[in-house]
């Protein structure tokens, strides 16, 4: 047990075994927090995707459990440089080009459509991408057997008479616990319970993502030899492709490196499917970029089997929580964003460090009413900050926002747009936090 907390009288159950979930979990068990974790699904890590955490977030990780920071090193697959760098950006779109393929900036100056404009640095210390059911399968092993409930698919939440929560499953049963910490992503039912359900709906942003993998050999054929080692953004009219190097010898047999591809695009004003992830057909893809450099069509034409990823966010909650039923909402669940300064899961950590905390301080359940307070002041507008800025990123990258085409006010914007969310000290969040808790 932890020297200087008492012993609690309070137990939680954490709903939804993602990133958030387990990483919550760990936070907890480090104060003797007694948790339950309930997960919809059969077994943890099910939905599988690329998930890239900075330095600063990796940072965090190592508050919360140095054994975080060493799975996420584990299954991490960055091939850095020297200096760190985030993105080499270029235009990858000939929309605008001249008959010589340049475009021109404000000044005259001539900017060759595919050569680097700009690198957008990054900063230094551990970062990367991890597949998500790797990093999940390096949380497990933080956690005792038996924390967890499977196959609990969260309906509603009410409360006993003397302040408990009580949770009520799709299967027909029922747990009892002194609050509930609502984990379960953007199609969170525990947020409906907070806000409703209009304001708890997710809303789609207008663009939708490729993503896909290719030998680090073939890329190397039609990008040279530079280009796929390190990451690049091609920008372009609604649309951008990211690609960058994951070092892993497992998916190919062998080969060392793989490109991963990303792409958002804008593409309709509005997404209907109930599905959020659906098959298209290549020909389809392609078309979306038929007016960009043969690189950029080279690397779409080797992404197989191509899903769209309709992406969407939330609009910003008046509240993370409630008393009654106490439910306190966390990661996705509060504040769902989409992926274009690639911060959101880093958002989740942030928020387990500081709650996690936070509950270790308090020993009864009449503090936690408190605590979830000081979380709410501390992490509400970071976290809505991330949805509305990446929001913003999406239109950058995608030469829509205020700057349209003007490359210098583009690559202004750019250069100084993530330092708020990089070199943030989140001890200092926690410090104020605290003094609410205490005040
Ligand atoms: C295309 C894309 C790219 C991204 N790239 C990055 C990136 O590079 N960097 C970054 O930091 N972030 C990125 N993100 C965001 C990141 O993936 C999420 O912020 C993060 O995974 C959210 O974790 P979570 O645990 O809060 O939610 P989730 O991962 O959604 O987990 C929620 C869990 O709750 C369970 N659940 C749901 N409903 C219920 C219920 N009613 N009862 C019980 N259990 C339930 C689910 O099964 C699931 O296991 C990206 C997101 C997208 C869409």
């Amino acid at each position: 047990m932890n020297t200087f907390s008492q012993p609690k009288t309070f137990n939680l159950a954490i709903v939804g075994g993602g990133i958030s979930g387990l990483t919550l979990a760990i936070a907890l068990q480090k104060h003797d927090i007694p948790i339950t974790v309930y997960e919809s699904a059969a077994s943890f890590g099910e939905i599988g995707a690329g998930v890239g955490f900075e330095a600063n977030f990796v940072r965090t990780m190592e508050l919360i459990s140095p054994g975080i920071k060493e799975g996420f090193l584990r299954c991490s697959n960055n091939v850095e440089t020297e200096p760190p760098k985030w993105f080499d950006v270029r235009i990858g779109d000939t929309q605008k080009a001249d008959s010589e393929g340049s475009v021109y900036e404000k000044d005259g100056r001539k900017i060759r459509i595919g050569e680097p404009i700009f690198t957008i640095p990054a900063r230094r210390g551990p970062r990367g991408g991890v597949h998500r059911a790797h990093f999940l399968d390096e949380l497990i092993k933080l956690l005792p057997p038996g924390i967890a409930q499977f196959k609990k698919k969260l309906v509603d939440v009410t409360e006993t008479s003397g302040g408990d929560a009580v949770l009520h499953f799709a299967d027909g049963t029922t747990a009892q616990h002194t609050a509930v910490i609502g984990c379960d992503g953007i199609k969170s039912r525990t947020r409906e319970l907070v806000l409703n359900r209009e304001e708890a709906r997710p809303v789609f942003s207008g663009k939708y993502a490729y993503r896909g993998i290719i030998p680090m050999q073939k890329a190397v054929e039609f990008l040279g030899d530079e280009e796929p080692r390190t990451p690049q953004m091609y920008c372009g009219y609604k649309g951008h492709v990211l690609t960058f190097p994951i070092a892993n010898g497992t998916i190919f047999n062998g080969m060392a490196l793989t490109v991963r591809v990303v792409v958002a695009f804008s593409s309709r004003a509005e997404w209907t499917d109930p599905e959020w992830v659906v098959k298209t057909s290549r020909e389809d893809m392609l078309a979306d970029y038929a007016g960009w450099t043969d690189k950029v069509k080279g690397i779409m034409a080797n992404v197989k089997n191509p899903d769209i990823w309709a992406l969407f966010n939330h609009v910003p909650a008046r509240t993370f929580h409630q008393s009654k039923p106490r439910i306190c909402l966390l990661g996705d669940a509060a504040h769902s964003t989409t992926p274009h300064q690639g911060s959101g899961a880093g958002m989740c950590i942030e928020d387990c460090y500081v709650l996690g905390e936070l509950l270790g301080e308090i020993s009864s359940a009449d503090e936690l009413e408190k605590a979830f307070r000081a979380y709410d002041a501390v992490r509400r507008p970071r976290a809505l900050k991330l949805v509305e800025t990446s929001r913003a990123a999406g239109m950058l990258w995608e030469l829509e926002g205020p700057e349209g085409d003007d490359l210098e006010a583009f690559k202004k914007n750019a250069l100084s747009r993530m330092s708020w969310i990089w070199d943030h000290r989140i001890e200092q969040d926690l410090e104020r936090a605290r003094e609410l808790l205490r005040a």
